[in-house]
């Protein structure tokens, strides 16, 4: 099984706290478009014949591609190499995007997920991160995605943010609970350099939230949406039983993927390798049936920090006797001396074959990592 990643990189506006690549400025639509369709055509044989179980456009805001487009780009994908058998197909888009006009013109699309960046129900932390659009549109760009039979929806939260208290995040999470949606992704606020928010700091024009409230926030989250019947299945994921995110859950389990678009990274066990940041060279080098791609060869001890990195991340936890079935017991014995110091802090619990981090663990789960890494 395989997935495809399918990057569209344009964005209405800009939010403080994206360092994703995207850019504002419009016009580009259908060059970009014709650069995918072919990159389709040329990258037909990467992920060799294996079945694609799943296929997710990200940004950027693909809610800001006409219909037409993704008409263009199905259309190739379906005369294209590729194996397609896709149980899930995940446009995100921008709640601001939603309206009636825009879900009928996509209906007969293949999307059965829709993927809302919605980040907060409350107008001021909206304005804050400068998002385009309000609590309102985020509310009905639900229940319009619900009407127009979507039965897969998941939101993008985000907390953490300064002035944000824990009853604020509260009113956000019982909001979702209250929309119904089938999966809950909620990262903190985090202030990525070169960012507008990342000078807000070193200016000193804002004030982070500290350690404590975030934990508070990260604790209440996790009380909350369990208890509403969603399942903590990754660091920053939540889902109703069946409802976890096939494609992002394909990052942290090995399955091979490709990203098609400019900066779209792409992994097929051997080598990853990603794309150029930048819309005008993509298009040129495309154009002159060039990936224009850096590749990284999978060495042993990059492929043992990506098993590392991705099944700590995951409520199934990391199985040591996998990891010595692929990387040998000396370096399984390495892996677990090394947690043996987050075992006795309490950050880590290794029960039978599996190791997992604990929910103090999970909040600092990067560090935990690093200590386990070659
Ligand atoms: S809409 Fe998404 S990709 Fe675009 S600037 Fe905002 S956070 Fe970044």
């Amino acid at each position: 099984m395989a997935g495809i990643y399918i990057h569209i990189p344009f964005c209405k506006t800009r939010c403080i706290y994206c360092d994703f690549f995207s850019s504002a400025i419009k016009g580009e639509e259908s060059q970009y478009v014709d650069a995918l369709c072919r990159e389709i055509r040329v990258q037909g044989e990467y992920l060799r014949s294996e079945p694609i179980e799943t296929i997710y456009f990200g940004g950027g805001t693909p809610s800001q591609l006409k219909a037409a487009y993704f008409e263009k780009i199905f259309d190739s994908l379906s005369k294209s190499k590729f194996r397609l058998n896709p149980t899930e197909v995940t446009l995100e888009a921008n709640p601001d995007d939603i309206t009636q006009e825009y879900l009928d013109s996509i209906k007969n699309l293949p999307f059965n997920r829709i993927s809302l960046g919605i980040q907060s129900f409350e107008d001021s932390e909206l304005e804050f991160l400068n998002r385009r659009h309000h609590a309102r549109s985020a509310i009905n760009a639900v229940k319009q995605c619900q009407d127009s039979g979507f039965k897969n929806i998941s939101i993008d939260l985000i907390y953490g943010i300064p002035h944000q208290s824990v009853e604020m995040w509260g009113k956000n999470l019982q909001q979702a609970i209250d929309l119904h949606v089938q999966h809950v992704s909620a990262y903190h606020l985090i202030y990525e350099e070169g960012t507008k928010l990342h000078k807000q700091l070193e200016s000193g024009e804002i004030t982070p939230v500290d350690e404590d409230l975030s934990i508070q926030m990260f604790d209440q989250m996790i009380e909350l949406l369990c208890h509403h019947g969603f399942e903590h299945y990754e660091i920053s994921n939540f889902a109703k039983p069946g409802y976890r995110s096939k494609h992002n859950s394909s990052y942290w389990n090995g399955t091979h993927y490709l990203g098609l678009g400019a900066s779209a990274h792409s992994y097929n066990g051997h080598s990853r390798q990603w794309n150029i940041a930048s819309i005008g060279q993509y298009i040129k080098s495309i154009q002159n049936n060039k990936i224009p791609a850096e590749i990284e060869n999978i060495t042993p001890q990059i492929a043992y920090n990506d098993y590392i990195i991705t099944r700590m991340r995951t409520k199934e936890g990391l199985n040591t006797k996998e990891l010595s079935g692929l990387f040998g017991e000396e370096i399984k014995d390495r892996c677990l001396e090394s947690a043996q110091q987050h075992v006795r802090k309490g950050t880590v619990v290794l029960k039978g074959d599996v190791l997992k981090l604990t929910r103090q663990g999970i909040f600092i789960s990067d560090s935990i990592m690093r200590d386990l890494l070659l």
